[in-house]
């Protein structure tokens, strides 16, 4: 909610519920012409100060003009606004790879990013949704959240498991949502002819990982990568939540107070029986 407003301020006002990300594009550079928001110097370079978990912060000028700052509908919670960002972010992501309607797509990894993609290109009216997780919790939700088939990886071959549902021909889309060296692996070989691979989550720097070149090209695979959202996203994102299309209040297993800020990212990295965690900064 805005509390305090600068006295050059147009078009927000006291009282307005927003929404703003610290990532805002120049929308004039050559990579915002040509819609790749997400490489622009100052969507690397923006921020909000004191920053993101803190009672209040404050909105620099260029977030506002840029279309940082968005005014959340009345219909739509504070909750349910948190998921514009993570949402936002898979909306660029669809959009990478083009994404189009009766296709099918392999979510490698269902924590948060997962489950929003899964959501995502459910509501964007995808064929069939495969997703895998190492985890039981996590393998329900995406269930929940409306994969066809949920893979084991603990104890299925992803591959094998793959390949089977969809006749040997692999999946349209491949998304790798986690950081293990093995997705890639899977991705690569459960991925159908003329196929895409989006790189959503990514490996620590450095990390080498070797792979045979010529499938590879006789696949005529693409392999893509995804960073951030642009404002553009972010609008989407919130249209989607407003409109019922992308469902995520059920997604939110915790809600914690500011000072309980540390116990929310140990819940996020152990990676175990929590989803979306909330901090609340007025609690
Ligand atoms: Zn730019």
């Amino acid at each position: 909610e805005i509390v305090k407003i600068g006295k050059d301020v147009e078009n927000f006002s006291l009282g307005d519920r927003v929404v703003a990300t610290h990532h805002v594009p120049c929308n004039n550079c050559e990579y915002c012409q040509r819609g790749q928001h997400s490489l622009c110097h100052s969507i690397h370079n923006t921020k909000y100060y004191p920053g993101g978990f803190s009672e209040f912060v404050r909105l620099p000028a260029v977030n506002l003009a840029k279309g940082g700052v968005l005014k959340i509908p009345d219909s739509v919670s504070y909750d349910d606004a948190s998921f514009v960002e993570p949402l936002g972010c898979v909306v660029r992501g669809l959009r990478e790879l083009d994404f189009k309607p009766s296709r099918s797509i392999l979510v490698l990894g269902s924590g948060l990013s997962g489950q929003l993609v899964i959501r995502n290109a459910k509501a964007y009216g995808a064929g069939k949704i495969i997703a895998t997780d190492l985890n039981d919790y996590r393998l329900d939700f995406a269930k929940k959240s409306g994969a066809d088939l949920v893979i084991d990886a603990k104890q299925d071959d992803v591959i094998k498991k793959v390949l089977a549902e969809t006749d040997g021909q692999g999946v349209d889309y491949v998304v790798i949502t986690a950081g293990a060296k093995i997705l890639f692996e899977q991705a690569m070989q459960t991925v159908k002819n003329g196929g895409k691979v989006l790189l959503y989550g990514i490996m620590a720097p450095g990390t080498i990982i070797d792979f045979d070149i010529f499938p590879f090209w006789q696949k005529q695979v693409q392999l893509l990568s995804t960073y951030a959202a642009a404002p553009i996203d972010l609008r989407e994102a919130l249209e989607l939540i407003r409109a019922k299309r992308v469902a995520v209040t059920d997604l939110i297993t915790h809600r914690l107070g500011l000072v309980e800020t540390g116990k929310g990212f140990e819940l996020t990295a152990n990676a175990a029986d929590s989803m979306k965690v909330i901090i609340n900064p007025q609690k």
